[in-house]
């Protein structure tokens, strides 16, 4: 058996019960087996033993007072994985599924998204399954204040530097930054995310969207495609899906699908996102709202199943969300490009299947690493003590994802196979990772 094949059954008999967690690490490791496998100092020096093992999991209790008083507690996490090419750095998720598994795949993830990025950042994630939904802004920033009260001592602007994911937005950033700020009693970018009146960066809520949408257009570019006029179905209605289509439709493209967690719409000629933004940015609705301002659009409850035509399908929601039946709709249907906003939303299965059938696959950890990429410029912009422009931020941005999008495009020729841009992603990001911890010595 080889020595990523022996290091999967590892990673699965040592952490039971975190399927998500093994699915991270197949996924990454599978499609850098070649050089993982070919280059015998990698097991000498136990690479794979180190790299699949977080440097430090941290979990903690989280007590707050609700609005009528009564005391909830919750579960607080924060898994620092690698630090072998900057600080720690990565979301923290505020949603009900969050559990440890969850934390580690996508802290695993991160380690080489980040990577690929080209900026000195490790990898991290945390989080809690605490649900801001339906809590008001007092229960909110109490949940806040207490989870930071635990987490300050582990963090810092040259050690861990945590951002939003699901659930935490500049909300949840800015109360969380302000407890941190009263408790050490410095003003420093220890957190990414936060609202423009907190030194946060113009560009940072559109980069991980946008970064999707110039990713993919560099992918389609090299495959004599473009946007224009494309039909693009997207999961999700938060921050990467509202940004991922402004983008498309900058592009020339009409959105034909978004989605909450209790359904999703179909408007065949283009869902008018200034309808959802009111919807979701400002009245803080469920997505069905929609169909009452427009006539053509349909409602469904219930799971999205990628059933309707689309050009290019984007899921910008939360892990797994195409599984085999809904990549074979996508084919049926005869979209030609996948690209991932979210983190994992395709099952191992289906990528397998995109892959054999000539589909267009951009991999979450380089399709949207624009959102970290505006989070490190964030940390720069913060230690310089500047103020960047938007225009400058998205330039940059669009500079990065084709820069990304490049490198991992070479690495699948160099191994023959030009189009596979998953197998390109996780052997260019796992290089610079392994080369870097090789140089650092057995630490
Ligand atoms: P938001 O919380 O802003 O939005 C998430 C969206 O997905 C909401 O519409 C939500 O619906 C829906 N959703 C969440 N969980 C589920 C579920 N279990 N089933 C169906 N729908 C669900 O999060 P983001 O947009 O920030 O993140 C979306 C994805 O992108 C995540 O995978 C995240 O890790 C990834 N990502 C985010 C980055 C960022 O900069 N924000 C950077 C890189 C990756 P509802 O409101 O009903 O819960």
């Amino acid at each position: 058996m080889s020595y990523t094949e022996r290091i999967f059954e590892k990673v699965i008999k040592e952490n039971p019960n975190e399927p998500e967690f093994h699915q991270a690490v197949i996924e990454t490791l599978r499609p850098a087996a070649k050089v993982i496998d070919g280059n015998k100092l990698y097991e000498e020096l136990a690479i794979l033993e180190r790299i699949t093992e977080a440097d430090r999991q941290i979990k903690f209790r989280v007590s707050w007072r609700d609005d009528k008083g009564s005391v909830r507690v919750n579960k607080g996490y924060r898994v620092q994985f690698n630090n072998a090419l900057g600080p720690y750095k990565g979301g923290l998720r505020f949603h009900p599924s969050v559990n440890i598994g969850v934390i580690k795949f996508l802290g695993f993830e991160q380690i080489f998204k980040n990577a690929l990025t080209g900026m000195p950042i490790g990898g991290a994630k945390g989080g809690s399954d605490f649900d801001p939904k339906g809590k008001s802004d007092f229960e909110v920033m109490s949940f806040c204040q207490s989870f930071i009260t635990e987490l300050f001592r582990h963090i810092g602007a040259q050690t861990d530097v945590p951002a939003g994911d699901i659930g935490v937005g500049a909300r949840e950033i800015g109360f969380l930054y302000g407890q941190y700020k009263r408790l050490k009693n410095v003003h420093e970018g220890v957190l990414t995310g936060k609202g423009l009146e907190l030194d946060g960066l113009p560009g940072r809520k559109e980069a991980t969207g946008y970064g999707l949408v110039y990713f993919t257009e560099e992918m389609l570019l090299a495959n004599g495609k473009n946007f224009s006029n494309k039909r693009v179905s997207i999961s999700g209605a938060g921050n990467v899906a509202i940004y991922a289509a402004e983008k498309s439709i900058d592009m020339g493209a009409s959105v034909v699908t978004m989605s909450d967690s209790n359904g999703w719409i179909y408007a065949p000629k283009g869902i008018d996102l200034s309808i959802i933004k009111d919807i979701k940015e400002v009245k803080n609705l469920r997505i069905h709202e929609y169909v009452k301002f427009d006539a053509q659009a349909k409602y469904f409850q219930g799971r999205f199943d990628w059933s309707v035509p689309c050009d290019i399908a984007m899921p910008c929601a939360t892990q797994n969300e195409i599984l085999l039946n809904d990549a074979k709709n996508l084919i049926k249907n005869q979209c030609f490009a996948i690209a991932e906003g979210a983190n994992m939303p395709t099952d191992l299965a289906s990528i397998k299947l995109f892959l054999e059938n000539g589909t267009l696959f951009a991999p979450a950890k380089a399709a949207n690493a624009g959102g970290v990429s505006a989070s490190a410029l964030e940390m720069s912009q913060n230690s310089m003590k500047m103020k960047w422009e938007f225009a400058y931020v998205e330039e940059t941005l669009k500079g990065i994802m084709k820069r990304i999008f490049a490198k991992i495009a070479a690495t699948s020729e160099e191994f023959g196979e030009p189009k596979n841009y998953v197998m390109g992603a996780n052997i260019h990001s796992f290089r610079n990772v392994s080369e870097s911890m090789i140089s650092q010595g057995v630490i």
